[in-house]
């Protein structure tokens, strides 16, 4: 029998091999998420479930924006033991070092560092220079590829599920999104975007009504913080994410964190 489906499995073309396997492995259905999307209205709730469900294999992405850090609040609040991982580039800012120290001395979270593949790094540096990305878009993906989207794959296929401080108003290809979601992307697993409806008011509001460090930057004209060299102040009436690759077309804005840029 095994033989027999392991043979028709050969026969599918690779775009219906993707979906069988993003079918099998899920462990939640598209129907049953789309009743948690209709049935869990707050970010508490949507995580609520996610711990109830998915912990411990579950963490947070966080790079340590002003979204992030609401999100680590809430999860504070529900399961102090909840997981938070969080990207070193090698090339972010002091002032997300010291947001970083700052939430893990008020929560007591134990905050779970990647590194990217040093032997990746080497390749690419003495190959493309220190800073290639700004010499192309090319060059820029091979940099948030090997410094930002490999790390994110290597933690994630130790897990079940990811959090995300996702906002849909952040980028056109943020708003097909759900606050539960399957990740296909990754394997089938769970994805969760708790306040994904939120705005950037609400979240800077949460952020001063229950007293959360935040990172400096973000006083300075930096809504939205990446690493250092790809993220400037933006100017009064910008796009909050104007600041990030701002030498590139606007459309582009993504890393790969959250589109389909698997290795
Ligand atoms: S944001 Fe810039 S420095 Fe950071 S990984 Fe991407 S290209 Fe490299």
């Amino acid at each position: 029998m095994f033989v027999i489906l392991e043979l028709l499995f050969t026969h599918l073309s690779n775009d219906y091999k993707t979906k069988l396997e993003v079918i099998i492995m899920s462990r939640f259905t598209s129907e049953q998420v789309s009743e948690l999307n209709d049935k869990l209205k707050t970010p508490e709730e949507v995580l609520e479930w996610g711990l109830e469900n998915v912990h411990p294999k579950l963490a947070l992405a966080s790079s340590f924006g002003a979204e992030d850090v609401c999100v680590i609040h809430m999860l504070s609040k529900i399961n102090p033991e909840a997981r938070v991982f969080s990207l070193d580039t090698g090339r972010i800012n002091q002032e997300t070092y010291d947001v970083m120290d700052e939430i893990r001395k008020k929560y007591n979270t134990k905050i779970e560092i990647t590194f990217p593949d040093a032997s990746e790094v080497i390749e690419m540096v003495q190959t493309h220079g220190m800073n290639l990305f700004y010499a192309s878009a090319e060059n820029r993906k091979l940099c948030c590829g090997v410094r930002k989207v490999h790390p994110l794959n290597k933690m994630l296929s130790t897990l079940d599920g990811w959090i995300t401080g996702l906002r849909s108003d952040q980028t056109q290809n943020r708003q097909t999104s759900t606050k539960i979601e399957i990740d296909e992307q990754h394997d089938g697993m769970i994805k969760l975007n708790p306040i994904l409806d939120w705005s950037w008011e609400q979240t800077m509001g949460y952020i001063k009504e229950n007293d959360i460090p935040y990172n400096k930057l973000i006083d300075q004209g930096f809504p939205s913080i990446g690493c250092e060299p790809c993220t400037r102040a933006i100017k009064p009436g910008e796009d909050l994410r104007a600041g990030r690759w701002w030498w590139e077309n606007q459309s582009d804005k993504e890393c790969g964190l959250h589109m389909d840029h698997k290795k």
